[in-house]
């Protein structure tokens, strides 16, 4: 649509509301990213009530049933759904989309594992947003103006506040809030620096070679994420990390969670590194110079 019309920046979803499908978090929230991410400025989907749902999409879908019996009718075998969708694209004017498991597993990708629900869902008819996690609800949809109140709007957020830093200074041990993938607070050691970490002491990180917007792969429970340094203080240093979805894979959330900054201490810094590689295969995904990664990374059987 955006390729075809790309003066249309409004986009309007019309489903029935069954939980299990469209009603839910899950695509409450790819419903309040994806649109913005295709380059759509605002977004509604609207729900119809169980047994009233018998609206265009119906219709269509029924077109599109009779006309493939109609298909069968006159002799040709549809064995499956790729002959479906070549026989219907054929014989219809409707624009017919085969999605497919890697669709669906890359629609997953997107999903924060713990993700908040929305109170009243199931009375909600109408989901709005106009900027990436942001959404408004009401009961009963309305399109008298794009930003109207009618009907009661309701505001939420998937977005979390920022986790703040208590440095709680003057003794041996600084109190870190960590959070990651709903971890708990945890307190966090001064470095202990022993004697046989020379290796990655006599790389080129220090206070004078990481500044702030310095790409850094950290370590943070035992894994490794690429981030770009977001501040300085103290000798630690908060980290704004991309999200892994694989072995050496990785991607930046459209929305971001508190998790994804933390403070981590020089230690944990394992190196410098260039800006991440976008991986060809995929648009969105990155990965750090396999040469560094296969250094630090644990599967590195050379590496104690
Ligand atoms: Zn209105």
């Amino acid at each position: 649509m955006r390729r075809e019309c790309p003066e249309v920046t409004v986009i309007h979803f019309v489903s029935d509301g069954p939980t299990s499908q469209y009603r839910n978090k899950t695509n409450f929230y790819l419903a309040s990213t994806v649109p913005f991410m295709m380059g759509f400025q605002h977004v509604t989907w609207n729900f119809s009530e169980a047994s009233h749902g018998k609206g265009a999409p119906d219709g269509v879908g029924g077109a599109l049933k009779n006309l493939a019996d109609r298909i069968v009718a006159y002799g040709t075998s549809i064995p499956d759904v790729d002959t479906l969708h070549h026989q219907l694209d054929a014989q219809s004017s409707v624009h017919i989309f085969k999605i497919t498991e890697d669709d669906i597993n890359r629609s997953s990708e997107l999903v924060p594992p713990s993700l908040k629900a929305l109170p009243g869902t199931m009375k909600m008819h109408q989901l709005m947003s106009s900027s990436p996690g942001e959404v408004k609800t009401r009961e009963l949809s309305c399109f008298c103006d794009g930003a109207c109140e009618c009907y009661g709007v309701r505001e939420f957020s998937f977005r979390e506040k920022e986790t703040v830093l208590q440095n709680k200074g003057g003794g041996g041990t600084t109190e870190v809030a960590q959070k990651k993938g709903g971890g708990d607070a945890t307190e966090v050691a001064q470095n202990e620096i022993s004697e046989d970490t020379t290796e990655v002491t006599q790389n080129e990180i220090s206070e004078d070679t990481i500044e702030v917007g310095t790409w850094v792969l950290v370590q943070y429970d035992g894994d490794l994420f690429p981030g770009t340094v977001t501040q300085i203080s103290n000798g630690q240093y908060e980290v704004d990390t991309m999200t892994a979805i694989g072995e050496n894979k990785f991607y930046i959330p459209t929305v971001k969670f508190p998790g994804d900054k933390v403070w981590y201490f020089q230690d944990d810094i394992k190196a410098i590194i260039p800006d991440p590689l976008p991986i060809t295969s995929s648009a969105r995904h990155f990965c750090v110079l396999p040469e560094i990664w296969n250094k630090h990374s644990k599967k590195n059987p050379f590496r104690i």
